[in-house]
């Protein structure tokens, strides 16, 4: 056992230090995004507003499992960044009454880091695992059977004597956050009972979310004023609550301090939000497709060497809302902007 416990400890020293890297690998957030976003996170589905048949299908699931003195199945949550999915993720930890060990793909480096956090979970625990499909395939090996029967396969000893031992793991519930479900081996994929999609929230959610965060922080607003801001978030809520902080310190300094539809809508200009919600990177790469290459389909990485951006951050971030907007199009030969990116930025579209 003593070779067993010596290299869970080396993983566990491995783990303690990821704090940092895990970071890094979301550059959109710095860390007092992340204080902000946890001072606002709902705790329980009564505040985690929108997402209504997801909500419904959760809530069945886990009274069905609380009823039967059972764990949950392992759930996915697919969606664009800032949805709610680490959200969700502790609301349904919970409602289950358990306790939440949060961590990501790409923090789990060694098969060994895996190993140290499913021997320290307890009965009924969730492992939340944010950005899963950044796994690598070594730790995914070692999940397999750790989800499907609650056992772990380690090998002790080097070379020859070298032998596997099977050890069982607590019943626990695994709930994993990917921005993109493609990119999810078949056999990861297969392993979850039930995939979700969370979906971009219609401005009457947002604004009902603007309006709780406004509650929480003391921002005194009306619905029009939350209306507008909803209206300019893309559908996601951590750009709505961060939209809120920020047109809250525009209306100090420029105004009264309360904000309504006009203050809402003068401090989004001013930060180059436009009346589509779409920032001014959004509009740089509707810029650069119908001008630079004159609406001429243009391949991902040609795109984002042309913007000097990353082309995961394009493919994830920037690329769903663009599309769900019916501003841009993937099609095989590359991105295209359609006749409304066209009129958005004021021109004519290309005849076809
Ligand atoms: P993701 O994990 O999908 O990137 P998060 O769960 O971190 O997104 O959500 C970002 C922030 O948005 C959260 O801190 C929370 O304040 C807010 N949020 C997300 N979903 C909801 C919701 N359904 N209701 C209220 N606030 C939400």
């Amino acid at each position: 056992m003593d070779e067993i416990e010596g290299m869970i400890f080396q993983a566990e020293a491995g783990a303690a230090g990821q704090g940092a890297r895990q970071r890094a690998m979301t550059p959109e957030l710095t860390e007092e995004d992340i204080a902000f976003d946890r001072s606002l996170r709902p705790k329980r589905f009564d505040d985690y507003l929108g997402q209504s048949k997801v909500k419904e299908s959760l809530k069945v699931m886990i009274e069905a499992a609380l009823s039967r003195g059972d764990v949950v199945d392992h759930i996915l949550f697919s969606g664009p960044p800032g949805l709610g999915k680490t959200t969700l993720a502790s609301v349904v930890a919970s409602e289950l009454d358990a306790n939440i060990r949060t961590t990501s793909g790409p923090a789990i480096e060694r098969t060994g880091d895996l190993a140290a956090i499913l021997t320290n979970l307890e009965e009924g625990d969730v492992l939340f695992i944010d950005e899963i499909h950044r796994l690598n395939r070594m730790v995914e090996e070692i999940l397999y059977p750790a989800l499907e029967d609650f056992s772990l396969d380690i090998m002790v000893g080097k070379g020859p004597a070298a032998r596997s031992i099977r050890l069982d793991i607590p019943r626990f519930t695994m709930i994993g956050a990917t921005t993109r479900t493609g990119l999810l081996t078949g056999p990861l994929r297969d392993r979850f009972g039930i995939v979700y999609r969370l979906e971009y929230y219609t401005p009457d959610e947002l604004a009902d979310i603007v309006e709780r965060s406004a509650t929480i922080l003391d921002i005194g607003i009306d619905r029009e004023g939350a209306l507008e801001i909803a209206r300019r978030s893309r559908g996601t809520p951590r750009l709505a609550n961060r939209m809120l902080k920020r047109v809250r310190d525009w209306a100090q300094v420029r105004s009264d301090g309360h904000i309504t539809e006009d203050v809402a809508a003068q401090a989004l200009s001013f930060f180059e939000v436009d009346d589509l919600g779409l920032d001014a990177m959004d509009n740089r790469i509707l810029h650069t497709l119908c001008v630079q290459f004159s609406g001429a389909p243009v391949g991902l990485t040609t795109l984002a060497s042309a913007l000097s951006e990353e082309t995961d951050t394009l493919e994830d971030v920037y690329e769903p809302y663009l599309m769900q907007q019916g501003l841009l199009i993937r099609t095989p030969k590359g991105r295209v902007a359609t006749a409304r990116a066209f009129e958005h930025l004021g021109m004519m579209p290309p005849a076809s």
